[in-house]
């Protein structure tokens, strides 16, 4: 007998007719990201057809506004015209080459147009393929530069609630339990202090102090274990898959300063805050701080394909020329001349666009739209930056238990029903639109949360 693969009860070959639907297809040969299983399997998929600017269609021909930017990733709606072309034009040249001892034109100047827009002195790239591999890269280079005066310093430090990717390195410093935690056993786990959640404070401290109170708790622990920190990595004023808390201002300018005191290298993730989105070019550019490292990726392309940057200054790079003198780390698609090619022409579409100068303007949409949900009796600890707007949901009037799943679920079919594509973090309801959604989308798109919200609660009003 040839060995034969087991199969089991469901198994199925692939089908050569093609003549399944795509649902069936769909189950029988993939395991979606971040998707409970069962549930996925007992429902209709969505299957994405297209997408227009801050759209995107199904194949039953629905359209839906992305209120997550496809995951905030995309940044000036999908099909735009100049990215597309930049795209087309570079694959009339070459698609992939590698950048292990080989460079291109691209890279080079996407470098440079970096380097000249970036925080302070940040003028070096390390260039990767996705938000995770430019934690891991910063994590690797931060130890290789502090444990030339601190060989004990092997220790990171971040937040309780934080997120920086799903690679071991970037799930040791992640603090999302539901997340992390079944792989500590596997991971170098951070030592934490608690996320700056002002209106879920897990220390009870009163709102006003937070910043200050806060901040001490991150600082005694900075300071405490200085020697032995290898760096301190946090995601400025917003921490987003945690449960998109926007941290209070002055919080990053303390923390940022122990680490300063210390000389513990500080690293800062601006994978989701990245070009735009908290309303500067890069959210550490609110309180005028200048990290050792700076990650950043998602928006970096338009959200069009995978690239990733780690950023740090001349100084680092000499040291790490003396010492170690080579960085024994790399991508397959480092640099892919494509989603090169797809980040520069973003950068010059944003410039020119005027988006990020225009956020405050839309902002104002937002503050009616707090207005509208503060009359909502499960509606509360409404926030937003940049534009980033969220809000939780409660089971019950008196704000204090979260709306449970089912709740939310419902929330988030009535929205799609309604033309509104969200994706709900626990009961954290939040809308991250592409920064070129126009004045009358974005107001369709907060009234579509409203009645989503008003339409699934146990007892609508107001
Ligand atoms: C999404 C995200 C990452 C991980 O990026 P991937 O491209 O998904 O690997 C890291 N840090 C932050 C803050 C993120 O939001």
């Amino acid at each position: 007998m040839p060995n034969m693969p087991t199969l089991y009860p469901g198994d199925s070959r692939p089908d050569p007719s093609g003549n399944e639907s795509l649902e069936k297809r769909d189950k029988t040969y993939i395991l979606h990201p971040f998707t409970p299983i069962g549930e996925w399997e007992n429902e209709s998929p969505m299957v994405i057809a297209g997408g227009e600017g801050s759209r995107i269609f199904d194949d039953q021909g629905n359209a839906y506004l992305d209120g997550t930017s496809s995951l905030w990733v995309n940044l000036l709606g999908h099909r735009h015209p100049a990215i597309d072309r930049a795209i087309q034009e570079q694959m009339e040249k070459i698609a992939h080459s590698t950048f292990l001892g080989l460079t291109h034109e691209g890279g080079i100047r996407l470098a440079e147009e970096l380097a000249l827009r970036a925080p302070g002195n940040l003028q070096r790239v390390f260039y990767s393929d996705n938000g995770s591999t430019a934690v891991e890269i910063a994590l690797k280079l931060a130890f290789l530069l502090r444990r030339k005066d601190h060989p004990e310093a092997r220790r990171f430090f971040s937040l309780e609630r934080a997120y920086h990717g799903d690679t071991l390195g970037a799930v040791g410093v992640g603090g999302i339990n539901r997340f992390h935690a079944p792989f500590y056993p596997l991971a170098h786990e951070s030592l934490k202090a608690p996320a700056p959640d002002c209106f879920r404070c897990p220390l009870g401290l009163s709102r006003d102090r937070c910043s200050i109170d806060c901040a001490d708790v991150a600082v005694r622990t900075i300071r405490r274990h200085g020697p032995e920190l290898a760096a301190v990595i946090l995601e400025p004023r917003l921490q987003a898959a945690g449960g998109m808390i926007v941290w209070p201002e002055g919080y990053l300018t303390r923390v940022s300063q122990a680490t300063q005191e210390e000389g513990v290298p500080l690293i800062l993730d601006e994978v989701a805050t990245g070009f735009g989105r908290t309303g500067a070019l890069f959210a550490c550019e609110l309180e005028g701080i200048v990290p050792d490292f700076l990650c950043a990726g998602k928006g970096l392309t338009g959200g069009y394909l995978p690239l990733a940057v780690t950023l740090f200054s001349e100084g680092t790079y000499r040291r790490l020329k003396e010492d170690p003198g080579i960085f024994y780390h790399g991508h397959s698609y480092t640099a892919n001349p494509l989603a090169v090619a797809a980040a520069r022409a973003t950068l010059r579409e944003l410039e020119k666009g005027r988006h990020i100068p225009e956020i405050p303007r839309k902002r104002i949409i937002f503050e009616k739209l707090e207005r509208k949900l503060k009359n909502l009796p499960f509606v509360g600890n409404i926030r937003s930056i940049g534009l980033v707007f969220a809000c939780d949901v409660f089971a019950d009037a008196t704000r204090k238990h979260p709306a449970n799943r089912e709740t939310m679920t419902g929330i988030e079919r009535r929205a799609q029903s309604l033309g509104l594509i969200v994706r709900p973090l626990t009961n954290t309801l939040y809308l991250i639109p592409p920064l070129s959604i126009s004045f009358d989308d974005l107001i369709l798109m907060g009234d579509i949360l409203t009645e989503s919200i008003r339409g699934s609660s146990p007892n609508p009003a107001g």
